[in-house]
């Protein structure tokens, strides 16, 4: 299953296809060894912007192919049904570029996102820091205005993309004594003077993907890297954070989707007191009651991206289609493995890899509480 048909035009069944065969060629026979490497190869960035599957949603004017947001679902729920976890691809194509595609100044348009497309320019964004992650208002990394220039101080931690990337988008305060109304977007490019890598951090699942600990020790960016307005960065960031919990929640979606099957065929193939796993009916009903949860969300999923389409998808929507899908990809998972006995506990068996990777998905781009937190406001 993906997003329903009536979702999609010819273009994107057409686009669908080329990334089908991008992902065969390019990544499903390299997956095992970025997992042990704990990265993905600059060289996988440049194929995939040669293949017009980095920033699908760009204006031609700024390198893109001109998509739409229905592009961007599509690489995603390819890359999910072969549990391709591996590159950051969603961070960069649906969090990163919206930021400076909405906020940008023309200049930094035209500076940094062809590149983008390209994938010579890798992105991510470092919110989160050692001592504060839900509560972003606190964040401690300074940008001070200093002459013509912006000085970055402080310390990131879990950013995705951390050890390729090429352009940061630094979440600090310009008004440290602020809380949210101090808070400024600061693009930081990989190579400036007293800009620091920490280890790649070694997680229980998106093996392939590279996360890290970002330094900043005086590091002085000119003053045209301020992304947005000053002080405006937490407006921002909550106004941008329905997408990126739309992107997690369609992952969600298309990662137990794509268990569900693999689960499927392994219990029509699994013997057990001479019959197959799915004749059981603990199985069958065990499988009914997830496919039936699972239609369920994809028939929400499919609404909320339709009226993300529409430009009216609000917070608290992203904020519900987080929540409820990346619960149901756990327990789906969950249930899956279940059903594949021991060898679901076998790495070299996707449905456990699967598992090591929905894990995160309630923990980031907001934990499944702070979603709580945002509906109960509505109540
Ligand atoms: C693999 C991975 C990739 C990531 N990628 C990025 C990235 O690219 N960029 C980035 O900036 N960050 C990234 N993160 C960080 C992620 O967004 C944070 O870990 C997340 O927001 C939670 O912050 P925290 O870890 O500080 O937990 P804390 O905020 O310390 O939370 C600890 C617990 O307390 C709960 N809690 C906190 N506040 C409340 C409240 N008000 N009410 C109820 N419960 C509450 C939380 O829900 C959680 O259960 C990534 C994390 C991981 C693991």
């Amino acid at each position: 299953m993906t997003a329903s048909n009536a979702l999609f035009e010819e273009n994107h069944d057409i686009f669908r296809e080329s990334v089908k065969r991008f992902i065969q060629k390019h990544v499903t026979p390299y997956h095992e060894e970025w997992e042990k490497e704990g990265i993905v190869p600059r060289d996988f960035w440049l194929e995939a912007g040669a293949a017009g599957i980095l920033c699908p949603d760009l204006p031609t004017q700024y390198g893109g192919p001109g998509g739409d947001f229905r592009h961007n679902v599509v690489v995603l729920e390819e890359m999910m049904k072969v549990g391709a976890t591996g590159p950051g691809i969603s961070v960069h194509s649906d969090i990163v570029a919206p930021y400076i595609l909405n906020y940008g100044t023309e200049s930094q348009k035209n500076a940094w996102l062809p590149g983008m497309c390209e994938g010579r320019l890798i992105s991510a964004i470092a919110m989160t820091e050692p001592g504060a992650g839900s509560d972003l208002q606190s964040v401690k990394t300074t940008a001070k205005y200093q002459d013509r220039d912006i000085i970055l101080n402080g310390q990131k931690t879990f950013i995705t993309n951390g050890q390729s990337a090429d352009l940061i988008i630094v979440v600090a305060k310009t008004e440290s004594q602020h809380g949210a109304k101090g808070i400024s977007l600061i693009v930081c490019e990989g190579d400036r003077e007293g800009f620091k890598r920490g280890r790649n951090l070694d997680k229980i699942g998106l093996k392939a993907q590279d996360t890290s600990e970002l330094f900043f020790d005086n590091v002085r960016v000119p003053k045209e890297n301020l992304l947005g307005n000053k002080n405006k960065g937490f407006y921002h960031l909550m106004d941008e954070l329905p997408q990126e919990r739309l992107s997690i929640a369609v992952a969600a979606v298309s990662a137990a989707e794509a268990a569900l099957d693999w689960t499927i065929q392994y219990v029509k193939e699994r013997n057990a007191f001479g019959k197959k796993i799915i004749d059981f009916q603990n199985t069958k009903f065990k499988l009914a009651e997830l496919k039936t949860q699972l239609s369920v969300a994809r028939i929400y999923i499919d609404e909320c991206i339709n009226k993300h389409l529409r430009g009216d998808l609000d917070a608290v929507q992203g904020a519900m289609a987080k929540l409820w899908t990346t619960d149901l990809q756990c327990k789906v998972i969950d249930e899956c493995v279940q059903l594949h006995g021991g060898y679901g506990y076998m790495r070299e068996y996707p449905i456990a890899k699967a598992y090591e990777d929905a894990r995160v998905q309630r923990i980031y781009g907001g934990t499944n509480e702070i979603m709580k937190e945002i509906i109960s406001r509505t109540l």
